[in-house]
């Protein structure tokens, strides 16, 4: 990337109406992009920065499991985000009380990974419409990087309802499981940004506007962290708090010029990688669309879904789901 500016890295991505993505590989490279994101980062989760990039010195690597992980294995991440989906084309919009009952049955049916809030909220046995404002006061730290990194189904299917509609609807979801508002805007924002790549816009041009949408009190800070110039080096927090994790996805995609290079900037700044992964694996999916995702992370790609059967989603079941997300009206 030396020598080259930000507007220049820009013009070699397939942004905008020139761009060779449509609609339909959009939706499905947002999914399915930050599945494999969620699956590429999880053996490298709570390791030091430069890990990724000195096993594969490529910058791009293999699907390898470990630390617990089946080589393409996706972790409560894109667990999380299939039962959003399921609800939301179950119930043809969003019910909230449905996603958390779906979110309490995965918890408790011994998932590998669920954050310790999130386990917490969904098994405190208290309301879905109260468990995460009551854990909040309780514990006043809620700024995880929790529902933030579930988002993508959701952004694809109120894509289409519009920015202040997903954004909404961002909110909301991500109430039930953190009762900070930092993390609902920071979710908001994903979803907006999500919802310009679909459209073919260049999701870090889409910024300002989105950051025009979050609440007045949370603006400054988000400003700061999806600034141009913002590095991941300048993160006041660990990575699995909502700020960095949502700045380094837009760092990941800034300096980078393609799907594989964007996922293995992400995962090679270590600590929370597989979340950051899935989180710049449903941007750069989106923007650079499913042919830009190498057979070599799909084929291996499988989710699991503790609660729920057997049921296992591999990267075919994850297009169809995501078609079926995109083809709504996400109301
Ligand atoms: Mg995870």
């Amino acid at each position: 990337m030396a020598g080259m500016g930000i507007e220049d890295r820009h013009h070699l991505a397939p942004f905008g109406t020139g761009g060779t993505a449509r609609w339909g590989e959009r939706v499905t490279g947002a999914v399915v992009g930050s599945a494999v994101g969620d699956a590429l980062g999880a053996p490298f989760e709570f390791g030091l920065p430069g890990v990724y990039s000195g096993r594969f010195p490529d910058g791009v690597g293999t699907m390898c499991g470990g630390g617990g992980w089946d080589p393409g294995e996706a972790t409560d991440d894109t667990q999380m985000a299939v039962l959003v989906a399921d609800s939301l084309l179950e119930r043809g919009g969003l019910e909230p009380a449905d996603i958390f009952r779906r979110f309490q049955r995965w918890a408790v049916s011994d998932p590998k990974d669920i954050g310790l809030q999130t386990e917490d909220v969904l098994t405190n046995g208290e309301p879905w419409d109260r468990a995460a404002a009551l854990h909040f006061q309780v514990n006043r730290r809620a700024a995880g990087n929790g529902s933030l990194m579930r988002a993508t189904t959701a952004a694809v299917y109120f894509a289409k309802a519009g920015r202040e509609a997903t954004m909404a609807a961002a909110r909301r979801i991500a109430a039930l499981t953190h009762g900070d508002a930092a993390a609902w805007e920071g979710t908001a924002i994903y979803h907006d940004l999500i919802r310009a790549a679909l459209t073919g816009a260049d999701p870090l041009s889409a910024v300002p506007d989105a950051l025009a949408a979050v609440h007045p009190d949370h603006r400054a800070r988000w400003s700061t962290v999806l600034a141009p110039d913002w590095h991941p080096d300048d993160a006041t927090e660990f990575n699995g708090a909502v700020w960095p994790c949502l700045g380094s996805a837009l760092w990941a995609l800034r300096t980078t010029d393609s799907f594989e290079r964007a996922l293995g900037a992400a995962i090679d700044l270590g600590g929370d990688t597989d979340t950051v992964a899935a989180v710049t694996g449903g941007l750069a999916g989106a923007c650079y669309g499913l042919p830009s995702i190498p057979a070599r992370w799909t084929t291996p790609l499988h989710v699991p879904l503790p609660g729920f059967g057997d049921r296992v989603l591999r990267a075919a079941e994850l297009g169809a789901l995501a078609r079926k997300l995109g083809a709504g009206s996400g109301t």
